[in-house]
């Protein structure tokens, strides 16, 4: 429970599940990097970590959070 979190190369992101609102703003913004159906549901592999966090910055409830 509680915060999870996910490693990249030059971000690593948190995401608590429990203040989530599921505006989806994340997997709308990237699907590529947040998708509900993989697992681990945040990748951040495949990505530039500005985009990450552009994407993170328009989460309504500060779910997703992270450091560079
Ligand atoms: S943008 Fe934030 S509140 Fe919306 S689904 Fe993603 S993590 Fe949850």
């Amino acid at each position: 429970m509680g915060l999870k979190e996910y490693k990249g190369e030059k971000i690593t992101v948190y995401f608590d599940g429990e203040i989530c609102e599921h505006a989806a703003e994340c997997v709308k913004g990237l699907p590529e990097v947040f998708n509900v159906k993989a697992r681990p549901w945040i990748s951040l592999d495949k990505v530039d970590a500005k985009k990450v966090v552009e994407v993170i910055d328009r989460c309504p409830s500060r779910a997703l959070t992270y450091k560079i």
